[in-house]
């Protein structure tokens, strides 16, 4: 490979920003599939961690980009206006419903960046010069960012060397699979959290609760059903507020447009990432007036509200609609979540498998008793797979979770592709063709 395109990465780009998992080095992309320098085409399960939300290279996503390009409105909504920055707020704040009105569910505004880590840490910096509260509530094992104010309140393993936020106080994410404390897990978190409130933690210093519907970096944890509606029941009667974090698992890939309306929640602020931009940088944070207006040149960014990726960012909200991908990812998540089923009737390997339309996980295991997680062969899971010609990475506390954040337009037979890919590969991990190098070569996460 000397002279490769994997070669030359491996000798300028940095290791601080990589996560990786096998050799992919992508030329080009098309659809479900990404194409590799030696010209392979692979399926790509993940979409670039769900970014590529409409896959690569769709029509809207390259009419629109090419469109604005050509005619820039200027390059940023720091100091001037422009018409795809407002139009997409608009329309974000159209399908995003406000929290009811008895809680004050006044003016909303709309927030644009570029990546879901300054989506959150706009609104993490926010909210204590807005409410005068210091504490801010989230959950061990979530995962809001990789820049200093959400990293600093994420629980990630990837997150162990920050000191985290001064005032944060974390909470397990019930974990219904492998429960992390004893009796009704969802309960027993809730009962903690009642703890902390009468002792170190006086709920009326506390600004926010972040939460993410399905904790997906944690591990692709679906919550126990009420767990999330009582943590939020909780939070308004001491006015806390309540930002859900949709920037992975949101925005129709949960089977509808947001993951917190699985939970029947109310979010006071909700954050936008990754499937927004289509594949190019775009984020944005709705909240209230009285938290999004609080000062001004306070959470600012050069190119914030860049026109190409507002109209990108509008191709994609358009898509969603016109195609109905709320019901499409539905239909296409059963489907997958069934094949994976019948795969854990074959391979003992498969704990657990869970999620909801799009947003799927796959916990492997040594022994289904002692749920062992099943670290190395997860690894080698992934590498496999990426050999046949199919690109899943895998997430988790314990690095034992596979997880599928496909494009939102996935089709049928791309289902039934990577299932039999995946038949392949883990025939290939329990049968130890495999070999241990990949442990050693590629570190993930
Ligand atoms: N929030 C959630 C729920 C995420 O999963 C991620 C990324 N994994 C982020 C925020 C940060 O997004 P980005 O990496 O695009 O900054």
């Amino acid at each position: 490979m000397a002279g490769s395109l994997y070669e030359r990465d491996l000798a300028v780009i940095a290791g601080i920003e990589k996560v990786r998992f096998f050799p992919l080095a992508v030329t080009g992309g098309s659809g479900s599939y990404l194409i590799d320098e030696s010209g392979r085409k692979l399926l790509d399960l993940s979409a670039t961690w769900g970014a590529a939300s409409l896959g690569y290279g769709h029509p809207a996503v390259v009419e629109a980009a090419t469109r604005a390009v050509a005619n820039p409105a200027g390059a940023s909504i720091l100091s001037s206006i422009n018409e795809p920055a407002v139009a997409l707020a608009e329309e974000l704040l159209a399908i995003t419903p406000g929290p009811p009105a008895h809680t004050g569910g006044g003016e909303r505004r709309v927030w644009l960046g570029h990546s879901g880590s300054d989506a959150n840490d706009a609104v993490v910096r926010a909210i204590p010069l807005a409410t005068g509260r210091p504490r801010i509530l989230s959950f061990i094992g979530a995962y809001h960012g990789g820049i200093s104010g959400s990293a600093a309140i994420s629980g990630h393993s990837s997150h162990s060397h920050s000191l985290g936020h001064a005032g944060l106080v974390q909470i397990p994410y019930p974990d219904p699979y492998r429960p992390q404390m004893a009796g009704d897990i969802g309960e027993s978190v809730l009962g903690y959290l009642d703890y902390l409130f009468a002792t170190v933690c006086p709920p009326e210093s506390v600004g926010a609760v972040f939460i993410e519907p399905i904790q997906s970096d944690g591990g692709l944890i679906v919550p126990p059903p009420g767990f999330l509606k009582s943590l939020q029941d909780r939070c308004r009667r001491h006015g806390i507020l309540v930002v859900s974090d949709e920037v992975k698992v949101g925005l129709a890939r949960p089977g509808m447009m947001h993951a917190f309306q699985a939970e029947d929640l109310t979010p006071d602020i909700v954050v936008f990432g990754k499937g927004l931009g289509g594949g190019l940088p775009l984020s944005a944070a709705i909240g209230p007036a009285e938290v999004m207006d609080v000062t001004t040149a306070f959470a600012i960014e050069t190119t914030a509200g860049n026109a190409v990726s507002a109209e990108v960012g509008r191709a994609v909200l358009r898509t969603i609609r016109e195609e109905d991908l709320p019901s499409q990812t539905a239909e296409r998540g059963a489907r997958l979540m069934e094949g994976l089923r019948q795969l854990a009737n074959k391979y003992a390997l498969i704990g657990d498998v869970r999620g909801r339309g799009l947003t799927i996980g796959t916990e492997l295991v040594r022994d289904r008793e002692t749920k062992e997680p099943a670290k190395a062969e997860t690894a080698k899971l992934v590498y496999r797979a990426h050999e046949l010609g199919l690109v899943l990475f895998y997430v988790g506390l314990n690095s034992n979770v596979l997880e599928m954040t496909p494009p939102l337009n996935l089709s049928d037979g791309e289902v039934d592709q990577a299932l039999d890919i995946l038949d392949q590969a883990f025939g290939d991990v329990v049968e130890g063709r495999v070999s241990d190098d990949v442990l050693t070569e590629f570190a993930g996460w």
